[in-house]
């Protein structure tokens, strides 16, 4: 078979999966405060949902139907990737397939990468270690593969009136590591 020319390859690309400008950093907080884990957002996003309870369908369609902001069940969890302590250790969690749009972010999920940092980093900093797994497991080959850079790193406040990723995680740091493990 002959191979592609690379930039034809890039152009198929684009089109067939999604133009990838960025990559949007978020944290799991929860209204309330629970910890929670790659199950238990799985489950909260492919649920009805009201005012961040998780519904029966009944209940769902009969708030709907009384005009109420109900949120349907998503086709899948809304981040791509998510990274989890378990048991003293991280690990990274494939989420919503890289080619299909993700439910993390509103007006940015087309051409975006979403991965979420498990905890509530308004309550605390993000551990380093977290930080560096997520750096170099992540984001580096994210951007390296569609060729980005750290400026095109964004938190979920960017784009929306909300702390995510936290208060208390600061996006020059992970950048910073994002460049040390190039
Ligand atoms: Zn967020």
């Amino acid at each position: 078979m002959m191979l592609m020319p690379y930039w034809l390859r890039m152009y198929v690309l684009s089109k067939q999966i999604r133009l990838i400008t960025k990559v949007i950093v978020h944290h799991s907080l929860t209204a309330d405060g629970k910890v929670v884990n790659y199950k238990a957002i799985l489950k909260y996003h492919t649920s009805w949902r009201y005012k961040g309870r998780i519904l029966t369908e009944t209940k769902g369609r009969k708030l709907l139907a009384e005009g109420k902001k109900v949120t349907k069940p998503w086709r899948d969890i809304g981040y791509h990737f998510l990274i989890e302590e378990i048991a003293g250790s991280y690990y990274v969690f494939v989420g919503r397939p890289l080619h299909w749009e993700g439910g993390h972010t509103k007006g940015q999920n087309e051409t975006s990468i979403g991965i979420c940092f498990v905890g509530n980093y308004d309550a605390c900093k993000p551990p380093k270690e977290m930080l560096k797994l997520g750096a170099k497991r992540l984001v580096v080959p994210m951007i390296t593969m569609f060729g980005l850079t750290t400026d095109d790193i964004y938190g979920h406040r960017d784009f929306a009136r909300k702390s995510c990723p936290g208060e208390k995680f600061d996006l020059d740091t992970f950048k910073k590591i994002v460049k040390e493990n190039k």
